[in-house]
C-alpha cells in the first residue's frame, strides 16, 4: 500500500470534496504523522471543520472534525489546544508545520504543508495566485 491509500483511513466517507483548509503532505508519511498533523491543524484553526487532504501529490480527499473525534478519539473535537498551539507537536515524529493563506482579502483559502518547499508555494485554487507563508 502507499501512503496515499494508508492514509485513506483518515478520509471521512460523508464530508464533501471540497474545503477551504487543506493539509499537504509529502513523500509517504505514516498514518500517525498524518493524523497528528491533522489534530495541529484543527487545534489551530478552531473554524476549521473539514480539511482537505493531499498526500504525496494525491488529493485523497477530505475529513471532518467530527469524523475525527469519533473514529479515532482524536482530541480535535474536543478543543484542547494545548502543546499544539504553537502548531508543534511533542513527542516522535516532531515536525512542523507551515501554514498558507491566499493573499487575496477575503478568501478563505488556506494551505498546511507537512514539508518546506520554498520554490512551490501553493496555488489558491480560486484565485490562481500563490499563496503566502504565514509567520
Ligand atoms: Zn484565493
Amino acid at each position: 500500500m502507499t501512503a496515499s491509500e494508508d492514509c485513506r483511513i483518515l478520509v471521512d466517507p460523508a464530508a464533501g470534496p471540497d474545503a477551504g483548509t487543506t493539509l499537504e503532505a509529502a513523500g509517504a508519511p505514516s498514518v500517525g504523522e498524518v493524523a497528528e498533523a491533522l489534530e495541529a491543524v484543527l487545534a489551530v484553526l478552531p473554524e476549521a471543520e473539514v480539511v482537505g487532504l493531499v498526500v504525496g501529490g494525491i488529493r485523497i480527499g477530505a475529513t471532518s472534525r467530527a469524523y475525527l473525534d469519533a473514529a479515532f478519539g482524536l482530541r480535535a473535537g474536543r478543543g484542547e489546544t494545548g502543546d499544539a498551539a504553537g502548531m508543534t507537536l511533542p513527542g516522535p515524529g516532531h515536525f512542523r508545520l507551515l501554514r498558507y493563506q491566499c493573499s487575496r482579502s477575503g478568501c478563505p483559502r488556506a494551505v498546511v504543508r507537512m514539508y518546506h518547499d520554498e520554490e512551490h508555494p501553493p496555488v489558491c485554487p480560486e484565485h490562481r495566485t500563490a499563496m503566502e507563508l504565514l509567520a
